[in-house]
């Protein structure tokens, strides 16, 4: 058997913000609002990752939300800028063990020709400690072949709340995803908010199979030990001895099994009350990995990680 790494454990899965933005850059919330809105919709952990600034800060003591240090960082692409860009959360430990500074201000907005330009920015980042996600490739008008040679990444974004709510986009990039996986990339999926009203908060998260601290909360992102979602709950997933996939969720309404940019098996109950799904065909040689979509009833996503079954290439 093999399972997913999010599920190796039957325990609970922290609820997580990796991507939202407040009034210290461009978002209509105070650090405060937001903070709070996170706690009453459940949240265990949150990144403020405002505009090309740094924060640690967790702007209201009488919270019980792990803040994981972060921000956002973005390149414009030469020539077709603003609309043709990068954007790339950073996310870091606590002090000590961080070389960034509460309310450190960053240059944004360099331009750059494209991707092998970005990559010493990168470089950088990971050199400085950072865990980095790739974001919105639909609102920055990246096709996966401007973005594919990035190296070091931990995820890129399937879900950006606010993107879906201003212009029905970055809904669902599973198939750009698909591309890097098929290369043999080892990336994994988040969804996110990227909330600049406060509308645009809590409709996207991660759940992660950590303890509620910042390292391991970092730890488990890095090894892909979390799922992705817009609305549903996976418990479970993982190939048996036979080769079959099994997926465990909350009542959905479809399961996708997905390897390559179609799904191998596609389970459909129109009541919305399946709670679990079974792939007929078994995995073999030619399966690169195998990755599970839930959809429910009322259109919400959740995405698992890949199980990976070569080695990366
Ligand atoms: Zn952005
Ligand atoms: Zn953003």
């Amino acid at each position: 058997m093999i399972r997913q790494s999010a599920f190796t454990e039957n325990a609970y899965m922290l609820k997580g913000g990796l991507h939202c933005h407040t009034t210290r850059s461009d978002g209509k919330g105070t650090p405060e609002a937001v903070i709070a809105l996170h706690e009453e919709n459940g949240y265990d952990f949150l990144a403020l990752t405002d505009h090309r600034i740094y924060n640690f800060k967790n702007y209201l003591p009488s919270s019980r939300l792990t803040i994981i240090p972060g921000m956002e960082m973005d390149w414009n692409i030469a020539p077709k800028h603003p609309i043709h860009c990068f954007h790339i959360v950073f996310l870091g430990r606590e002090k000590p063990n961080n070389p960034y500074e509460q309310d450190q201000r960053f240059e944004g907005g360099i331009e750059i020709s494209g991707q092998e330009e970005l990559q010493p920015y990168l470089d950088q980042a990971h050199a400085d400690g950072q865990l980095t996600f790739y974001c919105h490739p639909q609102w920055s008008s990246t096709f996966v072949r401007e973005f594919e040679c990035l190296q070091g990444n931990f995820a890129m974004e399937l879900w950006n709340s606010g993107s879906v709510r201003g212009f029905n986009i970055d809904t669902n990039n599973g198939f750009l995803w698909d591309e890097l996986l098929m290369q043999g990339k080892r990336v994994y999926g988040v969804a996110v908010d990227d909330g600049h009203s406060m509308e645009d908060h809590c409709h996207g998260w991660v759940r992660v199979r950590a303890e509620n601290n910042v390292d391991s909360i970092l730890a488990a992102l890095k090894e892909g030990s979390f799922y992705a979602s817009s609305g549903p709950e996976i418990y479970d997933f993982y190939i048996d001895d036979d080769g079959f996939g099994h997926v465990e969720c909350s009542p959905c309404r479809e399961i996708r099994f997905v390897c390559a940019t179609r799904a191998m098996r596609r389970l459909f109950d129109e009541s919305g009350s399946m709670t679990s799904g079974m792939m007929p065909t078994a995995v073999n040689e030619f399966f690169p990995y195998l990755r599970a979509e839930v959809t429910d009833a009322q259109g919400h996503t959740a995405w698992t990680n890949p199980i990976f079954l070569h080695d990366e290439k």
